[in-house]
Parts: C-alpha cells; structure tokens; sequence
C-alpha cells in the first residue's frame, strides 16, 4: 500500500473504530495449499528479491518468478502469444543535489535543507517568490496567492496545507506531523518530480503548489524572515530509466459470454526494496497479498472451469504511485467494460487484532458485493479505518473511477510493520493466511459461476 502525507492527518486524528463483523463461518477442509502460500511467501519476501524495488532487477526477476507460477498452475498469458508481461517503461525525475529553501531578508539568511531540515514534495526546478506567514488556512487569496507561505498552526493540519495550495499559494511550509517524521527518511529519498510512464499521459488538472514540511527549528527560523524572498531550488540531474512489469494470466470461462462477465484479482508485487544497505523485504506488503492471488490462480487452475472469466493481475511499481496500475488502465488486454468486478488483495498477512480471523473490504458501504462474499461465507467485514480512505488509497481505485466495482481486501491496513524493514516473513502469520484465503475460495468460486452482477449502491461510485 502506498503511504500518502495526505491521509497522514488523518490517520493521526483517528481514535475510533466500527465495531467487528467478521462472520464466524463453520471449519470445513481448507483447498489452500499451505505448503504453496509458504514457497511464494519465502521467495517473493526472501533475501534474493531484496524487497522487490519498483524497476529494479529484483523486482523484475519477481515478475519472472510470478510468470512462472502462472504458467505452471495453468493460467493462459493474457496477452496471447505475446505472453504473460507487459513492460512499463518509467523515467523518473532524479536530484542533482538535494533540494533547498533559502530565505532571506534585511541581510539575513536561512537555508532548509532537504531531508536535514524538511522534506519538499514535486519541487520545481527553481522557484522564487515573497514568503509570508499565515496562521489560518482560510487565509484571503491576495495574501497567499503566488506566495511561499509558512502556515504557522500549532496543531498538524493537513487539510490547511491542501486549503492553502487550493488557494493558490506556490509553496505551503507547515510542520512535519508525526506520520511524516514517523517515514521521514523514505519519504525525503522521493523523487523531486513525478514518473513518467511512458504511454500514458501526464495528469492533467490544475497544477498545484509545492508542500513542505518542516522540523520545529526550521519552522522557527523562516517565521521569523515573513516578508522575506525565498527561493526553492530542486537542480534536476538525469532522468533514471527504468522497466516495470506487470503480469497477466487470464483463465476463459465457458458461457458464451464469459469475458464479457470478467472478474479480476490483483495485487502489487513490488515493494521498498534497499534502503541504506537495509532489506524492506515486504513480506505483508504486498507479497501477502501476490501470494493470496498466485493461489487462487493455482486452485482455480486445477478445478472444473467456471462460467465467467477469471484474469489475474500482479502489478509493478505501486509503491511509487501505482505506476504498473496506471499503465495497465490504458493497455489492458480487456475492456473496462467487459470487468463485473475487482478484488485487490493487499497485506493480508497479519491479523488485525480488532476484529481477529478476518480480512476488511474497502468500500463495503459502497457496493453490494461485500456482503454477498460474506453470505457465501467468505471471511471478510467492512472497513475499520474509514477515516484513512483505504478505498482510494490502492490500484483499485484507479479502476473504480472507471466504473468497475473495485475494492481492496485486506487484513490490518495499519499493523506496526507497515513500511518499515521490520514487515518480513518473522512477522506474517502464515496460517492465518491460509484461513481468510481459503475463506474465499468458495465464495470466489460462486461469483464466477452465478448471475449476481456486482453493483454499486445509489449515489456510492466514486
Ligand atoms: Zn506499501
């Protein structure tokens, strides 16, 4: 799962939670090969894939790996002759030296360094503008407006930040959050600007200004220069070239219309990989969740053929935007159209101990296929953690803006683990795995044999 500064706020700000309903569902043989969810667990989270980093050889050689799998449970390539992969060419932004702010003013000056003093996200270039201290975001547009602007707030607010920027300031300066300082490294290693993939247009919409946050002392010092001029420097060295893949397995249903009825399993394979000299090996994220899908390709690869259309997707690169996922939207081996529905499984590999024994679904409230998976018994409950937007935060939302019913399942969304170099194989629960992925099996299996068209609730598509 990607980590955005954007839900940080949010995530800070959360205390409560919805109450448990998972369902208890009668024990009954498991079809899940533990034996299989292990072997993958360990290559996939293993040292040789040292933490499967978006465009590397490791991550390349996981796609490999994952073809593999494919090819040996029986999955046709999705892209006919041409195989399982899709390659996702990449050119990232990289830093010529890390990004400054300097203020200066009646002859004084400070400079902010990036990742020493703050961290600066998709910096331009160069930029250069009268710096101005606020104390509410709600602040009139000629005051912010075109401004590099300290939002000097005593309590971390997020939203202001956005409130500013929507405003029109070019940089908002704002002190660091716990989240933030909590991933502060990996979030100051980001690259100064956004990937380009190629094949896919850049993001169009209004572009806005540039956050910044702050530790306390750099926020103290560049208050005390307001109506100073600062300049933000972010030099630019060559682009880094990169290749992603993402796999595809398609297993044809019977009916007449079996691709027109598809349904749609995914994952991201990547994860963090070396940071540092450090393995982020990425055992729950997401190789918990690859491997929940690899084995719905193995058992659903040695059944009966079911009515509709079953693809399997493991993507690339999500860790820095879901860049695999993006690519996929535009060069998908089907029509958007032709998808009844899409499960994302991503770390389903430690049990929450809010709710134990059960996977979460995004997005329950939005759509009516949770609660018919939970009737078929599938072990699986709504989100505990609405107020994080787990539902937009994964490559299925990418697919649910295009209409199609598109949720993740996931287990605990926020173990301790998450992001740090501590979420691997120690630290994943193997049979719990094997218990909610085998939960799912059957009720999978009813989907793509029934008529049940999943479905939006009135007014709930995003
Ligand atoms: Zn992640």
């Amino acid at each position: 799962m990607k980590s955005s500064v954007l839900f940080a706020a949010a995530l800070a700000a959360s205390a409560a939670f919805v109450a448990a309903s998972g369902r208890p569902v009668a024990a009954k043989s498991s079809p899940v090969c533990a034996a299989c969810v292990k072997a993958n667990m360990e290559r996939l989270a293993g040292d040789d894939l040292r933490g499967r980093g978006c465009g590397s050889a490791d991550e390349n050689a996981a796609s490999r790996f994952i073809v593999d799998i494919l090819r040996r449970s029986k999955i046709d390539p999705a892209f006919g002759k041409d195989g399982y992969l899709q390659a996702v060419q990449l050119l990232t932004p990289t830093p010529a030296a890390p990004p400054t702010l300097t203020v200066t003013k009646d002859g004084q000056q400070v400079t902010l360094l990036q990742g020493r003093d703050m961290i600066a996200f998709e910096s331009p270039v160069s930029l250069d503008a009268p710096l101005v201290v606020v104390t509410d975001s709600r602040a009139a547009a000629d005051v912010v407006k075109g401004k590099v602007v300290v939002f000097d707030t005593p309590i971390q607010d997020l939203p202001g930040v956005q409130i500013l920027l929507h405003t029109g300031a070019a940089a908002v300066i704002a002190p660091a959050n716990d989240q933030i300082s909590e991933h502060w490294d990996e979030l100051a290693a980001r690259p100064p600007g956004r990937t380009q993939i190629t094949g896919v247009p850049p993001h169009a919409g209004p572009a806005l200004g540039v956050s910044i946050f702050a530790k306390p002392d750099a926020m103290k010092a560049v208050r005390g220069l307001a109506g100073g001029e600062a300049r933000l420097d972010a030099p630019r060295g060559p682009p880094k070239e990169r290749t992603t893949y993402n796999v595809l397995g398609v297993l044809h249903g019977t009916a007449p219309d079996a691709d027109r009825h598809a349904l749609l399993l995914t994952a991201h394979y990547d994860h963090l990989g070396v940071r540092n000299g450090v393995i982020f090996h990425g055992a729950n994220d997401d190789a918990s969740g690859t491997s929940a899908v690899l084995e719905f390709a193995r058992i659903l690869g040695s059944s009966k053929r079911n009515k509709r259309t079953v693809y399997f997707g493991l993507f690339g690169c999500e860790e820095e935007g879901e860049l695999g996922a993006q690519y996929f939207l535009g060069h998908a081996p089907m029509a958007t159209s032709d998808l009844m529905a899409n499960l994302e499984f991503e770390m389903i590999g430690v049990d929450d101990p809010q709710r134990p024994g059960a996977l979460m679904l995004t997005g329950w409230e939005r759509t009516n296929l949770g609660p018919a998976l939970q009737a078929h018994g599938a072990h699986v409950g709504p989100d505990l953690y609405p107020q994080q937007h787990f539902f937009q935060r994964s490559d299925n939302y990418q697919l649910a803006l295009k209409g199609v019913v598109a949720q993740t399942v996931s287990a605990w969304p926020v173990p301790p683990t998450y992001h740090a170099a501590s979420d691997d194989l120690a630290h994943v629960d193997l049979k719990f795995m094997d218990t909610v992925i085998g939960s799912m099996v059957e009720p999978v299996t009813w989907l793509l044999n029934s008529d049940f068209q999943p479905a939006w609730l009135e007014g709930q598509k995003p």
